[in-house]
């Protein structure tokens, strides 16, 4: 008697996560940007406590909500995962990254290094990546010469990143971000993008 045949089992369509990360003002951002540029990537917009800077957009950069409605939202356990930056809460949203992964496609998350922990310590698969500035004095031009920061805010971020400096083993990858369009390219290509 011949087997009657099977259908094979559908294959859940899962998508890919992507972890950047990287101290403040390392390039991070503009990789995101230019990455975000690919039809195949979805950005995961995170929630923020911080107020808005000026260029940015709701629901575009960050959700900006009130502290009160972000505290709401996490006890509601909407949150994969938040951390407490520079004196504001973030978190990325769980809903459209499941979403995004269901339907096969890359979600990009652009996070800080106490998130990341988060993410391993829940041993969530993805591709981690650690965007670095080429020096600890490097980062500081880049800082001053961005304009987003008092002084005292980037001598804080300064400080924030030489800790998180320290945390690059939580990564599969490191990048040194010396010139944009390459740091850009070679991120591109551990994607396979
Ligand atoms: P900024 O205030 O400069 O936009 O972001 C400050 C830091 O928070 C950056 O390192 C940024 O990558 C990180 N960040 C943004 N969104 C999230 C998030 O959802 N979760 C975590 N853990 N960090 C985030």
């Amino acid at each position: 008697m011949s087997a009657t045949p099977q259908p094979a089992p559908s294959a859940a369509i899962a998508g890919r996560l992507v972890v950047i990360s990287g101290p403040s003002g390392a390039g991070k951002t503009s990789v995101c940007r230019a990455l975000r540029e690919d039809p195949r990537v979805e950005f995961s917009v995170s929630a923020t406590t911080r107020p808005i800077r000026p260029g940015e957009v709701e629901g575009v950069d960050y959700h900006f909500l009130t502290q009160q409605e972000f505290e709401r939202r996490l006890g509601r356990g909407e949150f994969l995962e938040s951390a407490r930056y520079n004196g504001n809460l973030y978190g990325t949203l769980r809903a459209p990254m499941d979403r995004a992964l269901h339907q096969g496609r890359i979600f990009l998350l652009e996070i800080e290094v106490q998130g990341t922990r988060q993410l391993r310590d829940k041993a969530i698969p993805g591709v981690y990546v650690f965007v670095v500035p080429p020096s600890l004095e490097e980062l500081r031009r880049r800082l001053v010469a961005r304009g987003a920061n008092r002084p005292d805010e980037i001598e804080a971020r300064l400080r924030i990143a030489q800790q998180e400096l320290q945390w690059k083993h939580l990564y599969d990858h490191v990048v040194v971000n010396d010139e944009l369009p390459r740091t850009i390219a070679e991120v591109r290509r551990i994607l396979g993008l």
